[in-house]
């Protein structure tokens, strides 16, 4: 066969449908062919990945069980809804795709994100191949896979995915010493860890985990199942992308005018929500900065709660906020100074390939292995720190932001990381070799 057809069914959020619009696209400009599924409810959240893309992936929309007003930050219920939705959904439109004529209209491989594992062993039943693309570290995926062991090791309870008592651990070789509280399915539920705990067991029925990640970034990880596939850093323009909100283009012109190193840039992905008070706390901190600062405050996701109220005295002077940034233009812009982030593994991915220095600011989930890695294995970062009333204080973002942007090490380090995680992807590159094993045998 010469066309190898994916059917890509990510999880439908932002931080796991991007990188697999990015993974699509690398595998169309390898010849691939792709159906793309999403979510009716996204169809028109996601016009203009579509329109940019429409010519060479095949977008198809399928319900997912939920009504127009349910809460779709609710992950346990969305991972149920879709599990219980599309299965026979998916069997007719497999049915209608491989009834087309041509051999290479034939579906000949699922790729799928994390939480849709039942779709990897409903296509193995159906004897379509299967492969994982995992859209944050391998290192967090290694975490999920080591839940047995943990478990065997009464490190963290069965019912529940909470720690037995406090204690740190390093999961893996080559990887930072952890508290067991900020493994990543802590912070998300007991009902989110028991869907882990099944979906993860799916996932064996892939047979590739791929993951948007380097054999520098996170040797440990990688060595510990043959299945992991580093195939990253997916390179992509942001026209790419899908998003969710209108980008606003109009803060590459206002960092046209600022020097080089000169901007702080501030934002926490499409999930991430910064309480009131925090809120304002920020917004002082970002006053007393001597750099203009470019902030992301997002919509909220909430239409019922508006965190986002500016403090009085707040001038903001100095700095740009915007509602959606076009976040991989500015990091790869030569103003910005050094990226205050929640820890997402895709902005982490793209901070390093701009080469900029972090700020961490972790809210749940993987995000607090992510900072260890920046700024206790990699380092390229510092950690923002809570004050007594669990608050990141405006002088602790000024006192960080100026440590940050006055330590040579970490620049330099910064910079070298950004030229080996760019190699990988470049022609013979270890990336980029690994992609063609996996096109390879997604042929045979
Ligand atoms: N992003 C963006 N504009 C913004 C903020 C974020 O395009 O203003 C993109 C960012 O480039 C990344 C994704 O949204 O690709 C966020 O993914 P990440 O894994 O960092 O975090 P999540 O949103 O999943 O928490």
């Amino acid at each position: 066969m010469s066309h190898p057809h994916f059917l890509v069914i990510p999880y439908p959020i932002l931080g796991h449908m991007n990188p697999l619009l990015q993974f699509s696209q690398v595998l169309v400009n390898h010849g691939c062919k792709i159906t793309f599924l999403i979510t009716e409810f996204n169809q028109t959240r996601m016009k203009n990945a579509i329109e940019h893309l429409g010519t060479q992936i095949k977008f198809v929309a399928l319900p997912d069980g939920l009504d127009p007003e349910d809460d779709r930050s609710d992950q346990p219920k969305v991972i149920l809804s879709l599990r219980n939705t599309l299965p026979p959904k998916l069997h007719n439109l497999l049915q209608d795709i491989n009834a087309s004529d041509g051999d290479d209209s034939k579906i000949t491989c699922l790729v799928i994100s994390k939480n849709m594992g039942w779709a990897l062993e409903f296509g193995h039943k159906l004897g379509i191949k299967g492969a994982l693309m995992w859209p944050a570290s391998a290192t967090s995926l290694a975490s999920f896979q080591s839940i047995p062991t943990l478990i065997h090791d009464r490190i963290i309870d069965p019912e529940t995915g909470l720690p037995t008592r406090k204690q740190e651990i390093q999961l893996l070789p080559n990887s930072p010493m952890m508290d067991t509280a900020n493994l990543p399915w802590c912070s998300l539920g007991k009902n989110f860890f028991l869907h882990m705990l099944e979906d993860t067991e799916s996932l064996k029925f892939g047979e590739w985990w791929l993951c948007n990640t380097t054999c520098e970034l996170e040797p440990g990880a990688l060595g510990k199942w043959p299945r992991f596939l580093p195939i990253g850093p997916l390179m992509q323009s942001d026209t790419t992308k899908s998003s969710f909100w209108r980008e606003d283009t109009t803060c590459l012109d206002w960092l046209d005018q600022h020097p080089p190193q000169s901007v702080v840039y501030v934002s926490f992905g499409s999930l991430a929500i910064v309480e009131a008070n925090q809120f304002k706390e920020l917004a002082l901190g970002l006053d007393l900065l001597n750099k203009p600062f470019l902030w992301v405050v997002r919509p909220s996701n909430d239409s019922n709660k508006d965190n986002n109220a500016y403090p009085d005295g707040f001038i903001g002077s100095k700095g740009k906020i915007i509602g959606w940034a076009p976040q991989k233009k500015i990091l790869n812009h030569p103003a910005i100074a050094c990226f205050i982030t929640h820890c997402g593994w895709n902005s982490i991915i793209e901070g390093l390939c701009g080469g900029v220095p972090f700020l961490c600011w972790p809210f749940f989930s993987d995000q607090f292995i992510n900072k260890s890695y920046i700024c206790d294995v990699w380092k390229v970062g510092m950690g923002l720190d809570k004050d007594e009333n669990g608050l990141i204080s405006k002088g602790e973002i000024r006192k960080k932001v100026e440590q940050v942007l006055g330590n040579e090490d970490i620049k330099a380090r910064s910079l070298k990381l950004m030229e080996l995680t760019l190699n990988n992807s470049a022609e013979g590159g270890q990336s980029s070799k690994n992609l063609q094993k996996f096109i390879d045998w997604a042929k045979d």
